[in-house]
């Protein structure tokens, strides 16, 4: 009863009114209600006639059935309190009252109390906005999605179950209910899902994690309620929730979770469904996230998202098979290697990958070809790796020479350090918004191990560019701020992740939480280290960067014909391919 006085004297004239429980069960006897809308929680909704207030609009805390009847034969007058997230969501109804009242008005005058019309999906009793309608007829198989084998291997297992449900249920086997898929945007987990559906040749329900965080409160909720049920109907059948992060976020966590229980509600609904499922039932629930680590816990624990599949980014092979696939429709020339596509897109995702056939294509078609050629891809490459060209951008001569001779600077230090990806190619044409210039290096394979050693190394070539400018005007420009920042992260890397310093010692002082899978977190973490190990800290990833940019300048100043030579011809040609680039002496290390 106090949310409820207090709610009245907060909203003092939303022109809402929040009504005890009993006096709207009184009211809907009378036939007083109008129109209503049922949440979990609460009720709100229009009546045919004013209250003595003067208000049509109300409000009202939900008491439970079998209570409401016991206290209403008894002449009790109840209401129903809401508690603390349900009293923020019921303030939210009522503090913006006059957009909502007259969204109200106007949708039930154009609703005529209720029944479809073009507003009754927003404002309708909890039904689903746009109506989920499950696919059935999916063409995508598992021919469509390659590069990532293991996955397909882990969900070949449960197509077996969607297919023959009753044979896995006689003898008794247990199928994960809840499969996650994990991965980094791009890498094909909506394509697989739907492979799986095609597969199976079950009904495919669609969903977004993002979708059921509805505007107007209970809405979520309700939705996954009748989300599950279509799905029972239609079984053996899949969901598929994308993006299941924007849903499933820990509760509670991050700065903002105040105003986030409309979130909470539907995660808890999606819990409770989950959880309700008789085993018999064959639909199996499918989400994807490139953010496990935000996740709920409650989401992963058994019998509900418990089975995870890691969909990563493919290596060589899986990129010539995925190639193949979006290669498959287009006119290819003879000279076209799958295999040197590959080589030249370590890191591409699947849909990279589908980006530069697409790109190659239209690159062939804009020169009047027959075929997509080989210098199609690469350039296609190029595109997709460093953005648009922009040939228009000019730079005055004088910025010209400074960005070949850093340029130059990154490619002899690569070259002169043993072991060190080969450059394929240096250009100073501008692409993309940022970069002035650019030096390509090929990576001889796809490294997932990386020592200490070659972690200088990549220090020391990202300061080459640096170096090379300190070498030559005494000073440096902005042109090496990404540099910069990229060098400093390996050098954190280093000291606060991979225990690489032998003061600071083999302590993970900062854990990936957040960066996982390349993202960014978004949410404020607590430091873990003293101010004391914080100062040691920023000291190591100084002389880490320092140590970096004075081996740089030493292999430069010791190559100095080869920079001048290599920077003039850069000039002149604007690009250079990698057998064209002056040769340094190689640094010799001490053995050991
Ligand atoms: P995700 O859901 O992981 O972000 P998508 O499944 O939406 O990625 O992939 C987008 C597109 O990229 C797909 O429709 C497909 O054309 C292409 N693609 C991505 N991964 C693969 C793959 N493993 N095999 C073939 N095509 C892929
Ligand atoms: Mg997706
Ligand atoms: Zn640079």
């Amino acid at each position: 009863m106090a949310g409820v006085v207090l709610l009245s004297w907060l909203a003092p004239d939303s022109g809402i009114d929040v009504i005890p429980y009993s006096q709207f069960e009184k009211l809907l006897a009378d036939g007083k209600i109008g129109h209503v809308t049922v949440t979990p929680d609460a009720l709100r909704g229009v009546l045919r006639e004013a209250l003595p207030s003067g208000h049509t609009s109300f409000v009202t805390q939900r008491v439970p059935s079998d209570l409401a009847a016991a206290l209403s034969t008894r002449g009790v007058e109840f209401s129903g309190a809401p508690n603390e997230s349900g009293f923020s969501r019921l303030l939210s109804w009522v503090l913006p009252p006059l957009l909502f009242v007259g969204i109200w008005l106007l949708a039930s005058r154009f609703m005529g109390g209720g029944a479809g019309g073009g507003l009754g999906g927003m404002m309708g009793v909890g039904r689903s906005k746009a109506k989920l309608v499950a696919e059935t007829e999916i063409k995508v198989t598992f021919d469509d999605v390659a590069g990532v084998d293991e996955a397909k291997e882990e969900l070949r297992e449960i197509v077996d179950f969607l297919r023959k449900p009753q044979e896995f249920e006689r003898l008794g086997a247990h199928i994960p209910r809840g499969i996650l898929l994990v991965g980094p945007p791009g890498t094909g987990k909506t394509l697989l899902a739907r492979a799986m559906a095609g597969q199976a040749g079950v009904p495919f329900f669609a969903t977004n994690g993002a979708e059921f965080v509805e505007m107007f409160v209970g809405v979520g909720a309700a939705r996954v309620r009748d989300l599950f049920e279509q799905a029972r109907k239609l079984a053996p059948c899949i969901i598929f929730i994308d993006e299941l992060d924007a849903l499933g976020r820990a509760r509670g966590a991050g700065p903002m979770s105040g105003g986030h229980d409309e979130k909470e509600q539907t995660l808890n609904q999606l819990l409770a469904e989950m959880d309700g499922f008789d085993r018999s039932v064959a639909v199996v629930i499918l989400a994807a996230t490139n953010r496990p680590e935000v996740l709920d816990p409650a989401l992963l624990r058994a019998g509900r998202f418990d089975r995870q599949v890691l969909v990563d980014r493919p290596d060589k092979k899986g990129r010539i098979d995925i190639l193949k696939i979006h290669l498959k429709r287009l006119t290819l020339a003879p000279d076209v290697s799958l295999a040197d596509i590959a080589a030249q897109t370590p890191g591409f995702t699947g849909a990279d990958l589908a980006n530069l056939a697409n790109e190659a294509a239209v690159l062939a078609t804009r020169r009047g070809a027959a075929a997509i050629g080989n210098a199609d891809f690469s350039a296609a490459v190029e595109r997709v790796i460093a953005g648009l060209e922009k040939r228009s951008r000019v730079l005055i001569p004088r910025e010209r020479r400074i960005v070949a001779y850093h340029e130059m600077g990154h490619a002899l230090v690569a070259l002169a350090l043993p072991g060190a990806d080969p450059v394929t190619k240096v250009s100073i044409i501008p692409r993309g918004i940022a970069a002035l210039g650019y030096t390509i290096q090929r990576p001889a394979e796809d490294r997932f191990l990386i020592g200490r050693q070659e972690l200088e190394d990549r220090m020391t070539i990202l300061l080459g560019g640096r170096a090379a400018e300190l070498l030559v005007n005494g000073d440096a420009s902005t042109g090496a701020t990404d540099d910069l920042v990229k060098a400093t992260d390996i050098a954190r890397g280093m000291v606060l992740r991979f225990g690489m310093d032998t003061a600071l010692g083999p302590v993970a002082w900062d854990t990936d939480a957040g960066q996982f899978l390349g993202e960014q977190g978004g949410f404020w973490r607590p430091r873990r280290y003293s101010e004391e190990t914080a100062r040691v800290i920023d000291e190591t990833v100084r002389a880490l960067l320092l140590a970096a940019q004075d081996r740089a300048l030493a292999i430069l100043r010791d190559n100095r014909t080869q920079l001048d030579t290599g920077a003039a011809d850069l000039l002149a040609h604007e690009s250079l391919e990698g057998k064209d680039i002056p040769r340094p002496k190689p640094v010799i290390r001490a053995a050991g």
